[in-house]
């Protein structure tokens, strides 16, 4: 039996295991060279005996630890060494320690002793011992390590133990294999969609079954470049011309022919401007005046920057570093002709614009944008601009939801600001079931509320009430009213944000056609202190830099309240927190959803 494991680390971890006395320090000592030689950076963590020190006693270091530093670091301009007294009756944690490395320094920590923790290891085993393996107790094991001649009882992959280079190979193909975890998002269940609607649903869950509902819309339109911006390429842009289309230079400077060794100097023949190029062949021996962009004359292959050329007026003299081909862009080069520029499925923004418009496609057939009905719900809800009664709030919902949907290329229809009655509200949802591919409500979701939006979506649809294992955003309707889908978000303005950002937004990617509709998280190390509850998505409004580490460092905006739109204004990213994690201490990696790409 092993017990959970789950790596903090962007990098992989991998572990060795085998009875002592198996040889696994001898063997880490020259598979180390070995993976160094090739380029890879290690980083190692040992399983010690409770009594170990790496300090000397008599040495400052160890007197000052002695002397009650819980913590001491000792540091020269080579090296440094932070010890932590961290007694506990229990064996230290792996995760907790693998925080403490540098892991954007190395390439893959490998991890002597845990053998009981479920991590992805090497067994080393040696049939001279008479020990049993451990693999047929552990399934976490990849392969084995042993002699030629051992009968193994599995077909786990099998390496030579005394073949470092070969475990080495493995090593090397476990780490470009590796891919880390998404947070919060284990796998759902293979059914997905029907999801139970009586019980609570991870974020993973819920999305799985929603994405699992979501057909892409098939109409197209052909639309002209000024119009392309947030659609999505309806087929593929096959490049009709070579990228760049004639062969030319990157900088201004003499274009001639190689040769090595080149004379001392090369006769001026021409000029080459870019739109008028050198008419003749270039003879050994001989050189034009080339500006950046311009054709390359036939017999020129390569380009000397004017400030390395000796310009005599009639001759050149070339100076520095001269390699074949240098600061020649050459045909095609970018994107040949024939080749798929833009995949169909790809969102355009200012950069695929520009690519279209430079092989000289003036429209494009792109998906026709989604259609999304929008309205709010609760008595207490106004208007912006009316008078505020008491106990009431502005909508700002509506708002919300209509920009983010904008943002993701869709046509929006205002339904308003719906009274909480089952006529009024089953007169809207219909209304926006009937003209549009997605319905989506804010507010009365939520347990206790008031049942209008609830018997009024069973009277109309299929629909579940689910609770999500996450905050923000417990609550959340989804289902079908006629073709369209329905979201019956709730009612809290930061739920509102969030739970559109994890559930809505993928839908409305996938429905637009986009072939990347699943959320990116980026890794980043908390300044603060997390907390949240294991089996529950937290997500934080947080705050993210450039650390002098060069690490993206994080905090939160501060309060949390579900209410507080001021936090997603003040913040650029939501830190996600995912099931396993209770508590992160600060230093910890944790993942982050920058709003750069979500709002
Ligand atoms: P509900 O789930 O309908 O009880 O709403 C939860 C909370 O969100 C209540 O405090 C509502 O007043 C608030 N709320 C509901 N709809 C909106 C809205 N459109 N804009 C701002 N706040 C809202
Ligand atoms: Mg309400």
């Amino acid at each position: 039996m092993t017990t959970a494991f789950r790596n903090p680390l962007p990098v992989p971890v991998l572990g060795f295991c085998a009875y002592s006395g198996t040889g696994k320090t001898t063997l880490l000592l020259k598979l180390i060279p070995e993976l160094n030689r090739r380029g890879l950076k290690l980083a190692v963590v040992k399983h010690a005996h409770h009594d170990f020190d790496v300090d000397i006693p008599g040495k400052d270091s160890y007197e000052l630890r002695k002397a009650g530093a819980r913590q001491m670091l000792v540091a020269s301009h080579v090296r440094w060494a932070l010890m932590t007294e961290d007694a506990r009756d229990s064996d230290p944690e792996l995760p907790h320690l693998l925080n403490q490395i540098e892991a954007d320094k190395v390439d893959i920590v490998l991890v002597e002793g845990f053998k009981k923790l479920s991590l992805p290891k090497i067994e080393l085993h040696r049939a001279a011992h008479g020990k049993p393996f451990i693999h047929t107790q552990d399934p976490d094991i990849l392969a084995v390590a042993c002699c030629d001649d051992t009968q193994l009882p599995s077909d786990l992959p099998r390496l030579d133990i005394n073949n470092v280079a070969e475990i080495a190979d493995f090593v090397q193909q476990y780490i470009a294999n590796w891919c880390p975890a998404t947070p919060s998002l284990p796998l759902a269940p293979a059914c997905g969609c029907e999801a139970d609607m009586s019980k609570t649903l991870s974020v993973r869950q819920g999305m799985d079954a929603i994405l699992a509902k979501v057909v892409p819309v098939s109409e197209t339109d052909l639309a002209p470049l000024d119009e392309l911006d947030g659609r999505v390429l309806a087929c593929d842009a096959i490049s009709p011309v070579d990228v760049p289309q004639q062969t030319n230079s990157a900088m201004d400077g003499f274009a001639f022919r190689f040769a090595d060794p080149m004379p001392d100097a090369l006769n001026i023949v021409g000029a080459s401007f870019a739109g008028h190029g050198f008419a003749d062949t270039l003879k050994p021996g001989e050189a034009v005046r080339i500006m950046t962009g311009a054709p390359l004359p036939a017999g020129a292959d390569t380009v000397q920057p004017r400030e390395l050329a000796d310009d005599r007026g009639d001759t050149v003299s070339l100076q520095g570093k001269l390699e074949v081909g240098q600061h020649v862009r050459l045909a095609g080069e970018d994107i040949t002709k024939g080749a798929v520029a833009l995949g169909a499925g790809e969102r355009i923004d200012a950069a695929a614009t520009g690519l279209l418009a430079s092989l000289g496609f003036d429209k494009v057939q792109v998906k026709r944008r989604p259609r999304v009905a929008v309205f709010s719900t609760g008595d207490e809800v106004s208007a912006p601009g009316e008078p505020l009664a008491p106990s009431c709030i502005y909508d700002s919902n509506r708002f919300t939801i209509k920009n983010m949907a904008k943002r993701l290329g869709c046509e929006v229809i205002d339904l308003g600001i719906i009274e909480d009655s089952e006529a009024s509200l089953m007169a809207a949802l219909e209304q926006g079931a009937s003209c549009a591919d997605v319905v989506i409500s804010s507010g009365g979701v939520s347990v206790g509320d008031a049942d209008y939006i609830k018997t009024a979506l069973e009277k109309l649809g299929q629909i579940g009430f689910w609770r999500i294992n996450m905050r923000p955003g417990r609550p959340l309707a989804f289902g079908e009213i006629n073709r369209a889908l329905f979201f019956g978000l709730p009612g809290n303005p930061v739920a509102v944000m969030v739970s559109f950002l994890q559930f809505v937004q993928p839908a409305l990617r996938k429905l637009a056609g986009e072939n990347q509709y699943q959320p990116r998280f980026i890794p980043a190390i908390t300044d603060e202190v997390l907390r949240s509850r294991i089996g529950r998505t937290e997500f934080f409004r947080g705050i993210y830099h450039l650390g002098d580490d060069g690490q993206l460092h994080v905090k939160t905006t501060g309060a949390q309240g579900s209410g507080m739109l001021s936090s997603m204004v003040k913040g650029n990213c939501l830190i996600v927190l995912a099931e396993p994690d209770e508590q992160l201490a600060i230093g910890s990696r944790v993942y982050i959803q920058p709003f750069a790409d979500l709002l």
